[in-house]
């Protein structure tokens, strides 16, 4: 690198996967069709915002084709019991449709 920061050039923070003007700091992790019937995608990625003292935390980002592609940071020691508590609604939203059939 010679320096120069062009439109396309990539960024100085090593990990990231931006390129050109942006405000978060961003290393795409993990892409999951995890919409109904495969209609969105859910997207996983290490962030941190483009100012002085950001903390570098997780991103989620839903992408639909209906609307504009929506991100959230997560305070990265929140992450775990985030992850913790989808998986225990995952759980019990398993048990619930299993449940249905039988009722009759
Ligand atoms: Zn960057």
């Amino acid at each position: 690198m010679t320096g120069l920061t062009g439109r396309n050039a990539a960024c100085s923070v090593k990990w990231c996967d931006e390129t050109g003007m942006h405000a978060v700091h961003r290393k795409y992790l993990a892409s999951v069709k995890g919409g109904i019937n495969g209609a969105g995608v859910v997207g996983v990625n290490v962030a941190q915002r483009v100012q002085p003292r950001a903390s570098v935390c997780v991103e989620l980002t839903v992408t639909t084709p209906w609307a504009s592609t929506a991100g959230y940071l997560l305070a990265t020691p929140s992450v775990p019991d985030i992850a913790a508590a989808l998986s225990e609604a995952a759980d019990r939203a398993t048990e619930l449709d299993g449940t249905r059939e039988r009722r009759d």
